[in-house]
């Protein structure tokens, strides 16, 4: 093991779990998103499970989902239990985002019997969307959904993070390579399932104009590959190194004006559905501006997200867009990278 892969390991290691039950969902909300070109309700659960497995053995720099999960194995009449909670909430929305703070298709978080409960529930979506990490999309799972769901729309989100190999070791400690992710997301071609990519936008290390640099790179090079793009930007999570750094002044979470460079480009590189959530937005934990003009910024972003018209940027400016501005343009010269990020080019 790595000397990174030791240190997230020690911070995940931290996450608290007595807040989490194994017979009730995390929580499930309702929320508007984009399906078959319009927008619609979707209606999201995130389940408690054993939590990722990557995150036992070592764990992503900016990750603390195993806050949100058990950190005990979780069986399939725990999970089937929390899906009957889950199930007084849901009021026929066509899109349905299962979300369990890790993998949905490793067995070891959900138990097959559970994932057949799990899918076969929501009788009434169009279309059902789960995450994974690249190496539990196999043949024999994909068969075994299909087998489930029938003519349904799937879709997996995979947290690719970057295209970049090294920013992705060396500053996400994700724990795959960009590789798997492409044959990963061939075989989800193959088979007709949805391809989410997650890109996670500023990892700790890089300064702001190199994250944007990165994210522009990731979204060039998985544009063929993928359906969705989803732009992540990192909010400070309790027990990771980002919070750690964070709290040494060693890491600022995104600026806004950096989503909004990211969407409106991002825009013109990519014809599928871009989108960024932002959690946390207009806090010192997450991504933020001067303050003033954070409402405004992160409106323009989620009408952006759901409609696909760049046109909503257009009216926003503040006089901290300047301040941004110098930050991207300096701040590799006043402080210097790391790494030489540039050099690993997708
Ligand atoms: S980001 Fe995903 S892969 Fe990484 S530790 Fe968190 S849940 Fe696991
Ligand atoms: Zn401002």
């Amino acid at each position: 093991m790595s000397e990174l892969q030791e240190l997230c390991r020690t911070f995940s290691s931290k996450a608290s779990h007595t807040r989490v039950s194994t017979t009730r969902p995390v929580r499930c909300w309702t929320e508007k998103d984009r399906l078959d070109g319009s927008v619609v309700d979707a209606f999201v659960v995130i389940f408690a499970t054993r939590g990722c497995s990557w995150a036992q053995r070592s764990g992503c720099t900016m990750c603390g989902y195993g806050n949100d999960s058990a950190g005990t194995a979780v069986s399939a009449a725990d999970l089937e239990q929390q899906l009957q909670t889950a199930l007084r909430d849901y009021h026929g929305e066509p899109l349905v985002k299962i979300f369990n703070s890790g993998s949905f298709l490793d067995e070891d978080e959900i138990p097959l019997p559970a994932r057949k409960a799990l899918l076969s529930a929501f009788t009434n979506a169009t279309k059902i969307s789960v995450e994974s990490r690249p190496e539990y999309v196999t043949e024999k799972t994909l068969m075994h959904i299909q087998e489930i769901l029938g003519a349904r729309q799937f879709e997996i989100g995979i947290g690719l993070e970057t295209a970049n190999d090294v920013v992705r070791d060396k500053a996400i400690n994700k724990g795959f390579s960009f590789a798997q992710y492409k044959t990963a997301a061939s075989l989800l071609k193959k088979h007709r399932v949805s391809v989410k990519t997650y890109v996670l936008v500023k990892p700790p290390f890089l300064t702001e104009h190199e994250a944007l640099e990165d994210t522009l790179e990731t979204i060039r090079a998985v544009a063929p590959m993928t359906d969705i793009i989803s732009l992540n930007p990192v909010n400070v999570q309790r027990h990771t190194l980002v919070e750690h750094l964070w709290h040494r002044d060693e890491y600022r979470p995104p600026w806004l004006w950096t989503l909004v460079d990211a969407l409106h480009h991002g825009h013109q590189l990519f014809s599928g559905h871009l989108k960024c959530d932002v959690v946390a937005g207009g806090s010192q934990r997450g991504p933020h501006n001067c303050g003033s003009c954070d409402h405004d910024v992160l409106t323009a972003i989620s009408d952006f997200s759901l409609h696909q018209d760049p046109s909503v940027f257009t009216p926003l400016s503040c006089s901290c867009r300047e301040q941004w501005r110098d930050q991207c343009a300096y701040e590799n010269l006043t402080y210097g990278s790391v790494v030489d990020w540039s050099r690993w080019k997708a």
